[in-house]
């Protein structure tokens, strides 16, 4: 075990312990910027890169804002979900960030405040229960340039009768709509549901009746042609496709998993793949020191019932 002491800036400086750690602080050392004035993009995704493997933690609003700010550099298009289905034809490179409010409501809200204040629009998709339907939190996050979607789950909770699931889902969409104009619509994956509410569309007439009855631009899942998009997303509070998860993928020829947040940093700042969609849930992220750990405790065991009876 190696103990290295590390100097980002001048006024910052932290002790950790750990072999791999070392390497990492002596290579941000071997390429400080202040001695290298060539390649500055490259080194500035690098500094980031470092930055966040020696003290960031993932998961936090400061992690998501060195995010942003590296998909700012690497993909000047951003679109909303409802942009990018209106679009013709489809742009050729860009960034969609979608979320999915499952749970916490003001995480969200805080997330697009800080969207905002760095200029970035997403797509919001809200579940209408009553501790996520906050009509006064809904409508701040439209006011700030963001598009609201409907984050369905009407067959789980009509057990599969589609009659109802349907009376269920036109019921809440207006309610969402007394709030905010809503054009896309995101399943919620219910993960200890038998019932995939995007069965309630996999019928072509019931799919051609929401998008025309119903006035919805498309279901994200199911009206997307995701074989040449990176689809990355932090399901079960990782950056892998398949671990603590199910029903969250799409059919995409663009596999990108990642073992921890700096290699999905410079992963974005490489440019490798021109069209990403990153999925990112509110309720995970958080800056207060008590708020993270709850979290991280929480999503452990719903993590480890996900391994028992193999749902997502
Ligand atoms: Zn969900």
């Amino acid at each position: 075990m190696v103990i290295a002491i590390l100097s980002i800036s001048p006024k910052r400086s932290v002790v950790k312990e750990s072999s791999e750690l070392y390497c990492l602080c002596m290579e941000a050392l071997l390429f400080c910027p202040k001695t290298c004035r060539q390649k500055k993009r490259t080194l500035k995704n690098s500094k980031r890169g470092y930055l966040f493997a020696c003290i960031m933690k993932d998961f936090t609003l400061n992690a998501y804002r060195l995010y942003l700010q590296a998909i700012k550099s690497s993909y000047p298009n951003f679109f909303r979900f409802d942009d990018y289905l209106k679009a013709d034809p489809k742009p050729e490179t860009f960034c969609l960030i979608r979320h999915d409010v499952d749970r916490k409501p003001k995480s969200a809200l805080k997330m697009a405040l800080l969207e905002n204040s760095l200029s970035v629009r997403s797509t919001y998709y809200f579940r209408t229960k009553p501790h996520t339907f906050r009509a006064e939190i809904i409508r701040e996050i439209y006011e700030k340039g963001h598009e609201i979607g409907y984050h369905y789950e009407s067959l789980s909770d009509s057990k599969g009768d589609m009659r109802r699931a349907l009376k269920d889902f036109k019921g809440n969409l207006a309610r969402l709509r007394a709030i905010a104009p809503v054009r896309t619509i995101a399943m919620h994956g219910r993960p200890f549901s038998p019932f995939d509410n995007r069965d309630m569309w996999r019928d072509s007439a019931d799919h051609k009746r929401i998008m025309e009855e119903l006035g919805i631009l498309g279901e994200v899942y199911l009206d997307i042609d995701y074989s040449d998009i990176a689809y990355i997303n932090d399901t079960g509070r990782n950056w892998s496709s398949m671990q603590s998860n199910i029903r969250d993928h799409v059919e995409s020829n663009v596999l990108r998993d990642f073992a921890s947040g700096s290699q999905l940093l410079q992963y974005i700042g490489s440019q490798r793949d021109p069209k990403i969609v990153l999925q990112i849930h509110p309720e995970r992220w958080t800056d207060s020191v008590r708020g993270y750990y709850v979290q991280w405790a929480t999503e452990w065991g719903i993590n480890r019932l996900k391994d028992l009876f193999g749902k997502s």
